[in-house]
C-alpha cells in the first residue's frame, strides 16, 4: 500500500500486541524473478538438496531461486517505511476481542474499549476452529540453531531443503540446512506431528543431526529459533471476522506449512482491489482442488497411512524439482498435477482422497 503511494489520504491504524524487536523467524520461499522484498533477501541458492532413503540429490531449480529472509530484517525494513508515513498510527496493545457495530469497530485493547469509525479491518489473529471429528490438526514444529564452525564445512551455494535421514521415531521428521558461509549455517530440526516434543528432544535431534549427518563435532551456537505452524484442513476464509489475512486467512499451505509467498500474492490482490475500487469479496479463495490435495496428504500424515519420508522422497525422486515447486505453489496445471499424483502410492492416496471428498 505504501509503495503504491495511493493511500496517503487514508488513516491507517496498525495494532499489534508488541513491537517487533526479535529475530523470531526465518522465512524461506522460492521465486523466479526479483521479488517485492529482494532488497532484504539475506541469502539465496540456485541449488537445493534432498536426502531420503533410496534417493538423495542436489537439484538445480533454475529459473527458481530458494530465498531466505531474516525476520528482524523484514521488520526493520517494513517499519522504516511505515514510520515515514504520517497517515499511519501504530498502537501496541493486546486485542482481547473486537466487534463491528453499525459504522464503528470496537477493539478491546488491554481491557479497554477503543472505537474506530467506518474501518476496513484486516485481521491476522489466528484462531483455531472448534474441534470436530472431521478436523485434522497437525503441527509443523521446529527448532533451529545458527551454528559456527572453526573449519569450513558448508557449501554456501547449496541449501538442504529436506533431509529425511534422521530418525522417524516421533513421526514425519526432517532437518534442513541453510548455509550462510563455509563456516556458518542455520540448521533446523522439523516435525509434522500431532503434539510438540519436550524442549530437550529438539536439542537432542539437532545435536544428533549435526554430529551424525553433517559430521561436525566442534561448533558454537550463535542464535536459535523455535516455531510452530498449524497444518490443518480447517477452512480459514479471507471473508471472516474482518478480512482475515495471513495464516488466519488460510494462507498457510496445509500440507507444507509454507505461507510467506501466499501472503505476498494475497497482499498484492488486496492492494489491486482497493486501488481499483473493486470489492475485496472478489478476491479468489485457494482453488478447491489444491485444498483437496493438501487435505488428502494431511489425512495420510495424520493417520500415519504412509510415512511422510516415503511420500516426499517419491515426489522429488520421480518429478523434476521445478514441477514440484510449482505444485507446492498452487500454480501447476491439472495435467501436471495428474502426472505428479501418478508418481505417488495410488491406493493410500485414493482412500484418503475419498475420505476428504
Ligand atoms: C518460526 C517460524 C518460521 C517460519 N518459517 C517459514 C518459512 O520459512 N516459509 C514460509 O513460507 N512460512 C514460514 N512460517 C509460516 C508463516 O510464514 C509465518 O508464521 C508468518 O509470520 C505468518 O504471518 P501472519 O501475518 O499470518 O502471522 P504473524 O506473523 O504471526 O502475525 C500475527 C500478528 O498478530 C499479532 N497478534 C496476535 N494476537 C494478537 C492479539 N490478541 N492482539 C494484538 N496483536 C496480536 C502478533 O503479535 C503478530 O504480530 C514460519 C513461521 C514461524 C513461526
Amino acid at each position: 500500500m505504501i509503495r503504491s503511494g495511493k493511500f496517503t489520504d487514508k488513516k491507517i491504524l496498525l495494532l499489534d500486541k508488541e513491537p517487533k524487536t526479535k529475530n523470531d523467524r526465518t522465512w524461506c520461499f522460492w521465486e523466479k524473478e526479483n521479488g517485492f522484498f529482494d532488497e532484504i533477501v539475506y541469502r539465496k541458492w540456485d541449488t537445493i538438496s534432498f536426502f531420503g532413503d533410496n534417493f538423495s540429490s542436489p537439484m538445480d531449480i533454475a529459473p527458481y531461486q530458494y530465498k531466505m529472509i531474516r525476520g528482524i530484517d523484514f521488520y526493520g525494513y517494513c517499519f522504516a517505511a511505515i514510520k515515514k508515513q504520517e497517515n499511519i498510527e501504530i498502537k501496541y496493545a493486546a486485542i482481547g476481542e473486537w466487534f463491528m457495530q453499525e459504522e464503528e469497530a470496537t477493539f478491546i485493547l488491554d481491557g479497554l474499549p477503543y472505537s474506530v469509525g467506518r474501518p476496513t479491518v484486516f485481521n491476522s489473529i489466528y484462531e483455531p476452529a472448534k474441534k470436530n471429528e472431521n478436523i485434522i490438526r497437525l503441527l509443523q514444529h521446529f527448532k533451529g540453531w545458527v551454528i559456527e564452525t572453526d573449519r569450513p564445512f558448508f557449501h554456501p551455494e547449496q541449501a538442504t531443503m529436506m533431509d529425511f535421514r534422521v530418525s522417524q521415531q516421533h513421526g514425519t521428521t526432517f532437518a534442513y540446512v541453510l548455509p550462510f558461509s563455509a563456516t556458518t549455517a542455520l540448521v533446523e530440526y522439523t516435525l509434522f506431528t500431532k503434539n510438540l516434543l519436550e524442549p530437550h528432544q529438539y536439542d537432542d535431534g539437532l545435536k544428533e543431526y549435526i554430529h551424525s549427518f553433517l559430521e561436525i563435532s566442534n561448533y558454537t551456537i550463535k542464535e536459535e529459533e523455535f516455531g510452530v505452524i498449524p497444518m490443518t484442513n480447517e477452512k480459514h476464509s479471507f471473508d471472516g471476522h474482518g478480512w482475515q489475512i495471513g495464516t488466519a486467512g488460510g494462507q498457510t499451505k496445509a500440507s507444507s506449512g509454507y505461507t510467506f509467498q501466499f501472503i505476498q500474492k494475497q497482499s498484492q490482490q488486496i492492494v489491486e482491489c482497493l486501488l481499483s475500487g473493486r470489492s475485496l469479496a472478489l478476491i479468489p479463495a485457494t482453488p478447491k482442488r489444491f485444498r483437496f490435495y493438501d487435505n488428502t496428504l494431511l489425512d495420510i500424515l495424520y493417520n500415519d497411512t504412509l510415512p511422510g519420508k516415503q511420500i516426499f522422497t517419491q515426489l522429488f525422486k520421480k518429478n523434476n524439482p521445478q514441477q514440484v515447486l510449482r505444485f507446492l505453489d498452487n500454480e501447476s496445471s491439472l495435467k501436471e498435477e495428474l502426472k505428479i499424483i501418478a508418481t505417488l502410492p495410488t491406493w493410500p492416496f485414493f482412500k484418503a482422497a475419498l475420505k476428504q471428498l
